[in-house]
């Protein structure tokens, strides 16, 4: 699926350019297709009446088409452009909560304190950006998932506060 949507919607234009039931047809398979068809919709609206045509090169610009939120911008200047950035969401903010002991709010992605804290963590080098994010990721999906984190198997236990505080000696 996605060879075919970067074959035929390769820059905003060609978004711009399409018609609905064409975006349609290719994301169908995503799910949430009236939704999505309408970001994808005004992504080529935005950034060819705003931007000539080009992807803006910051988050509030990246931003200004319908649901378009800090995740995908963020996601976007991460592994288009190498922003040492992080990836907030529920399962980063797990873990990462987890490894340091720090209680996490309710809706992580959106304080600036937790932004503070986990940008801290991202190296700066792009490459290394987006394979501590992808990390973290994995991690978060497929060992410290939230009811029943494999503690006694995780690569990095030793420096996990969590597990320091829960493991029976
Ligand atoms: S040791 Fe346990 S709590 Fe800590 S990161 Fe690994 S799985 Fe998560």
């Amino acid at each position: 699926m996605y060879d075919e949507f970067f074959s035929k919607f390769s820059d905003p234009k060609a978004l711009n350019e399409s018609k609905e039931d064409d975006i349609r047809d290719v994301i169908r398979p995503l799910g949430f297709v009236n939704q999505r068809t309408r970001t994808f919709r005004e992504v080529g609206e935005v950034f060819c009446k705003d931007y000539r045509g080009e992807v803006p090169n910051s988050l509030d610009q990246l931003k200004r088409p319908w649901r378009v939120g800090d995740y995908s911008a963020r996601a976007c200047q991460l592994f288009a452009r190498g922003e040492p950035l992080a990836l907030v969401d529920a399962n980063f903010s797990r873990v990462i909560g987890r490894i340091f002991g720090y209680d996490m709010p309710r809706q992580p992605h959106k304080s600036e304190e937790v932004y503070a804290l986990l940008e801290s963590l991202v190296p700066s080098d792009p490459p290394l950006a987006r394979a501590f994010n992808l990390a973290i990721l994995d991690l978060g999906a497929l060992i410290c998932t939230p009811s029943s984190p494999a503690c006694s198997t995780c690569p990095i236990n030793a420096a996990c506060y969590y597990y320091d505080e829960n493991r029976s000696e």
